[in-house]
């Protein structure tokens, strides 16, 4: 990568990877969770998901590159550790309640990831683009915030318990 213009379409890449892996992850946690509120927020952010996928397809077209190509490792690490967390949580408590936070690691790196990106779409002048990447921003804090509420709320104390 010789200038910021690459390094964007590598990060683009890296994103689109990671939404990728999301889709297949997410139905999974969904099934695992217990809390039918817990539930709803995996499956609407499953919907979500797709839909900011569709978007990275949008950006890449916009720019004559295609989205394929990369692998995100972390996003990889993230999946494997939530699922070597699911096969060992005991009760359904301490499941909800971990399954909250390989969800929060899940969301904090995609904000990271997006904030980033939209950043370098309004440096290189791209605002359209930026105000696409920002939507799904917003949705990655959004899901995070309803994760926060629902640990605040009840399950880590039920977990306790
Ligand atoms: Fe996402
Ligand atoms: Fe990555
Ligand atoms: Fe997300
Ligand atoms: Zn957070």
């Amino acid at each position: 990568m010789k200038n910021l213009n690459e390094l964007f379409e590598h990060q683009l890449k890296d994103l689109y990877s990671a939404e990728t892996q999301l889709i297949d992850a997410l139905p999974k946690m969904a099934e695992k969770a217990n809390d039918s509120k817990l539930k709803e927020v995996f499956k609407n952010h499953l919907e979500e998901t797709k839909n900011q996928k569709k978007r990275l397809e949008e950006i890449c077209d916009e720019l004559d590159i295609k989205p394929t190509g990369e692998t995100c490792k972390a996003m990889k690490g993230l999946i494997e550790e939530a699922k070597s967390f699911m096969g060992e949580a005991e009760t359904d408590d301490v499941m909800d309640a971990g399954l909250i936070a390989e969800a929060q690691r899940v969301e904090h790196y995609e904000i990271s990831g997006y904030g980033t990106a939209v950043r370098y779409a309004k440096e290189l002048g791209k605002g359209d683009i930026a105000k696409k990447l920002q939507e799904t921003l917003d949705e990655e804090y959004n899901a995070d915030n309803k994760l926060d509420k629902l640990a605040e709320g009840r399950l880590n104390e039920e977990a306790i318990a």
